[in-house]
């Protein structure tokens, strides 16, 4: 079965991870080792998104997609977004470390941009519910329905958060929101997800290099659905989102 690890960050992290970086390289090894044969890359929030597409863009020895980091403070972010859009294949939005809901209006040119040009984004969705809740994200949505989201850690990296989450984004007003299972361990909880929003809606993602692919494959492995249901979610599904892009 290809898998596509969709949400994975090579760089370096601000002291919110004590300043810990990876190479392209390292993640190469991981993602090989562990079968993966594409993965979406992200900095991480203290890396430059020019440093790290140039170095994975055209890697020779693995399959990359470019994920831009959107943060509205970055003065040289519009430059690096003129420059190379047509070769980003995703936008990275990570309301909490930013602090701003993405409903805060600094980040409407750049869900105006990506809904343009069907590009995806990924938005970090967690616990902090004033700042990182999914229903900011349907929000949005409601906004912007022709805009790709991706929720990641499926909505909220806890149970009750996601199960709640999966409801919603059934309802066809949200046809082009999608669930992320990076870091989400709880495959019990993950099957009930997947039995609530549907396997077209979940896309699997690790969180490198934060966690490993090989923690969370198995999550998705050991669950009793298809393998039909299995290969969307492993790759299946960003394919088609990506294949959206011109
Ligand atoms: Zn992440």
């Amino acid at each position: 079965m290809i898998i596509i690890d969709s949400h994975i960050h090579i760089g370096q992290w601000s002291e919110i991870f004590f300043n810990y970086n990876s190479t392209v390289d390292e993640a190469i090894t991981v993602m090989k080792k562990a079968g993966v044969s594409a993965a979406v890359c992200m900095p991480a929030d203290n890396e430059q998104n020019e440093k790290l597409f140039n170095e994975v863009i055209n890697n020779q020895n693995f399959k990359f997609y470019f994920n831009a980091w959107i943060n509205p403070e970055d003065k040289i972010l519009d430059g690096f977004l003129d420059k190379h859009l047509k070769n980003i294949s995703l936008f990275k939005i990570h309301p909490s470390i930013q602090r701003k809901r993405i409903t805060d209006e600094s980040y409407d040119k750049y869900l105006q941009i990506a809904a343009e040009n069907k590009i995806p984004v990924i938005v970090h969705c967690g616990r902090w519910q004033d700042i990182a809740s999914y229903k900011f994200c349907l929000e949005v949505s409601l906004k912007y329905p022709e805009l790709i989201i991706i929720l990641a850690h499926l909505g909220g990296d806890t149970p009750s958060l996601y199960l709640e989450c999966a409801s919603e984004v059934k309802k066809p007003e949200y046809k082009n929101v999608y669930l992320g299972t990076e870091s989400v361990r709880e495959f019990k909880f993950v099957e009930q997800v997947i039995n609530k929003a549907g396997a077209e809606k979940v896309i699997f993602g690790s969180d490198y290099n934060l966690c490993l692919p090989q923690t969370f494959i198995p999550v998705i492995e050991n669950i009793d659905i298809s393998a039909g249901d299995k290969e969307l979610i492993f790759s299946g599904n960003i394919l088609r989102l990506l294949g959206f892009k011109d």
